[in-house]
């Protein structure tokens, strides 16, 4: 049996030329992410065309997230400068002798006493003087400031709109170039994924919404977020900025556990191999933190800085997926009890779960907009689970859920085609049972057949 939990790849400087990004998928890479806080639409094209043409090259599919850059405030352009423990630091609205933080939102926030933190929380500092415009910290760790980092305030959360105005035009983009996922970075309620929602089905979209959950009121509305969502995400850099660093591991299981009661796949991000962006090999405490990730019960690991912009983008996957194949030895995932919004189909996928573990039976599921193989996914069967797609879009979408095996593009077709198609592939051999699924409308899963070939 193959790896179950995904591994995904972000592409940047360091992964995006086409000999790297296909060692990237050689070593292990299930989809990308393209990360809409750095770069240029003209870079992104480039880098989504390579992606496709080396779908064409190896015949399989790869899932693309494009990652909005959600409210956020980050530094303005200015050259880097290094801080010591105990430094001092001028953070200015407009720049001019500071280092500029163009938002009024932060200096509407940010009060003497506050913890300002730096790059997802990299570099932390105390405000020690406030007037209008300006702030002077003193840095509580050493490091060095670099342009266009973010900046959040420890405890505090910003009041702007989402998806920001450069979303929406990021948004148009990842539309016209049919990227299969959207996510949304700092949401913060329910409300932030519809209004996203609602941008899509404007623009004729049908791409799936990815939460990135990296804010306080967004771990405490975790569950209704979850609900509204195609897929959440724990965005561990960001939220290592918002809450003390000891709480991390309960956050992480909260918000893992909170998509899994709604049958919503789960990634975990961030610093999973962090050390990796120098080393060419991870850490004993990194590879325990992705084997932690599979055992929570997570979908997909996702890599940021270590494929983007780190020395050993190839050796990162390489790793990652080594990890989680490791972590799934002798591993049954727990079942969770089904939770908010579940409808019968989710229901009915349990059944078929049930039966076809029961039976000893393969799997096979045909599912047109990818819903079918994500309620299958969510009860984790132990057994093999093919699914068809009707296209190459959704079988993109069903690549970056658990322990589903793409197994196809295949016209409309009744049950017994389904098993046809099996044989045809050589996925299935004679003796073999096979549990055969589809719903007989769309967005249904509720039809059902057992074959011993
Ligand atoms: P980012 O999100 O890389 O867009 O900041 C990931 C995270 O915050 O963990
Ligand atoms: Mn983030």
């Amino acid at each position: 049996m193959t790896r179950r939990a995904r591994v995904l790849a972000t592409l940047g400087p360091a992964s995006d030329a086409p000999d790297v990004m296909e060692a990237v998928a050689a070593a292990g890479a299930d989809g990308f992410r393209l990360n809409f806080s750095h770069g240029t639409h003209e870079q992104k094209a480039a880098e989504i065309a390579g992606i496709r043409a080396l779908e064409e090259k190896l015949g399989r599919h790869f899932p693309i997230m494009g990652d909005l850059q959600g409210p956020t405030v980050r530094l303005g352009d200015f050259q880097p400068v290094q801080v010591s423990r105990g430094s001092r630091v001028t953070l200015a609205r407009d720049g001019g002798s500071g280092i500029p933080v163009p938002s009024d939102e932060f200096f509407r926030l940010v009060e003497v006493g506050d913890e300002v933190t730096f790059e997802g929380g990299r570099i932390a500092a105390r405000v020690v003087e406030r007037s209008g415009g300006t702030v002077v910290v003193e840095a509580l760790v050493e490091g060095t400031l670099a342009p266009r980092k973010t900046v959040a305030i420890r405890g505090k959360e910003y009041d702007l709109p989402s998806p920001t105005e450069k979303d929406m035009l990021d948004l148009k983009f990842i539309v016209e170039q049919g990227l299969e996922y959207v996510a949304l970075s700092f949401v913060r309620s329910r409300e932030d994924v519809r209004r996203l929602r609602e941008a899509l089905s404007e623009l004729g979209s049908d791409a799936w919404v990815i939460a990135k959950v990296e804010t306080i009121p967004g771990v405490e509305n975790v569950d209704s977020v979850a609900e509204e969502s195609d897929a959440v995400l724990v965005a561990r850099g960001d939220l290592g900025a918002k809450f003390p660093l000891e709480d991390m591991p309960f956050i992480q299981t909260r918000i893992v556990d909170a998509a899994r009661a709604r049958g919503r796949p789960v990634i975990v991000a961030t610093q999973l191999l962090d050390s990796m962006m120098e080393n060419p090999i991870p850490t004993r405490s990194e590879v325990v933190d992705v084997f932690t990730a599979v055992r929570d019960g997570a979908d997909a690991v996702l890599l940021t800085g270590e494929t983007a912009a780190g020395r050993h983008p190839v050796e990162s996957v390489e790793w990652a997926s080594r990890i989680v194949a490791r972590a799934e030895e002798g591993y049954a995932p727990r079942r969770m009890a089904m939770d908010g919004g579940t409808s019968i189909y989710d229901a009915f996928a349990l059944g078929v779960v049930e039966l076809a573990e029961s039976m000893g039976a393969k799997i096979v599921a045909y599912s047109r907009s990818g819903n079918t193989a994500r309620r299958i996914a969510r009860h984790r069967p132990s057994v093999d689970t093919y699914v068809f797609t009707p296209d190459a879009r959704t079988a993109r979408k069903i690549s970056l859920i658990w322990g589903v095996i793409p197994a196809g593009i295949l016209g409309a077709t009744d049950l017994e085609g389904l098993a046809n198609e099996v044989v045809r592939r050589g996925l299935a051999k004679e003796g073999d049972r096979l549990v055969l699924v589809r719903g007989v409308q769309k967005d249904t899963t509720d039809m059902l057949r057992v074959k011993v070939l």
